[in-house]
C-alpha cells in the first residue's frame, strides 16, 4: 500500500498547513536537528491511531497541538489527513483512495473520519488491522523499538507476529463477541 499524501494543520511544530506528496520510490526527509522530520513520521502514527502520547514523544494530549512561538499565538486544534493509495483494495473499502483524517481540540475532544465521513476511532483501528498499518505496527520504526523487539518478552514478541501475520483482527472480534 502507498502513501499518497500528507496534510497536517497545528500539528506540533507545524503551525501552518503541511502539504506533503509522496511520490514515486522512497522519500527522504533532510533539515536541521530539531526542525520537525520527526513530527512528520509523529503525524502519520497518530492520524494512524496511536493512542500513547508517549509514543509521540509527549506528555500530555495537548501536546499535539501547535504550543506557539516568540512570533505566534498557539492553536486550539491539530489536524491530520493521510491519503492511503487503496487501488489494490487492501483496505475493505470500496475506494480507490482513502482518507483518513484525525482532529483534536485543546478541550481534549477528538473527532475521527474517513473519507470524510466522521467515525470511531475504534473503526479506523478495525479498518487497519491486519494491513500492516495500524497501531503498534511496524510501519513507523523508532531508533529504540529495534531494541525493543530483540529484548521482548516471548508473550509480547507473539504480538508482533501476530500483527504481522493478520490474525489481530479476528483476536480482537472474538474478544468483543465474548464480552456481548
Ligand atoms: P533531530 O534531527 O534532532 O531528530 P527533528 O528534525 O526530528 O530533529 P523534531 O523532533 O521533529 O525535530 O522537532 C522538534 C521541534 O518541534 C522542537 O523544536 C519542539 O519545540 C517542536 N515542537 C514539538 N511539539 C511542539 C508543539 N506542540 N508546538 C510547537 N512546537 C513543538
Ligand atoms: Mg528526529
Amino acid at each position: 500500500m502507498l502513501l499518497r499524501k500528507l496534510e497536517t494543520y497545528g500539528f506540533k511544530s507545524f503551525a501552518d498547513k503541511l502539504n506533503i506528496e509522496f511520490g514515486q520510490g522512497i522519500t527522504a526527509i533532510v533539515g536541521p536537528n530539531g526542525s520537525g522530520k520527526s513530527n512528520i513520521t509523529d503525524a502519520i502514527r497518530w492520524v494512524l491511531g496511536e493512542q500513547n502520547i508517549r509514543n509521540l514523544r509527549g506528555a500530555k494530549s495537548e501536546d499535539i497541538i501547535f504550543s506557539g512561538s516568540t512570533s505566534r499565538r498557539a492553536l486550539g486544534v491539530a489536524e491530520v489527513s493521510l491519503t492511503l493509495d487503496n487501488a489494490e483494495g487492501l483496505l475493505p473499502l470500496d475506494f480507490r483512495e482513502v482518507i483518513i483524517t484525525r482532529r483534536i481540540f485543546r478541550s481534549g475532544d477528538s473527532e475521527y473520519y474517513i473519507n470524510k465521513t466522521q467515525c470511531r476511532l475504534k473503526d479506523i483501528h478495525q479498518l487497519l488491522a491486519d494491513t500492516g498499518l495500524g497501531r503498534d505496527s511496524m510501519t513507523v520504526i523508532s531508533q529504540n523499538k529495534i531494541d525493543e523487539v530483540l529484548n521482548s518478552k516471548p508473550d509480547e514478541r507473539r504480538l508482533i507476529f501476530e500483527e504481522a501475520a493478520g490474525i489481530t483482527r479476528y483476536k480482537n472480534r472474538k474478544k468483543d463477541a465474548l464480552r456481548k
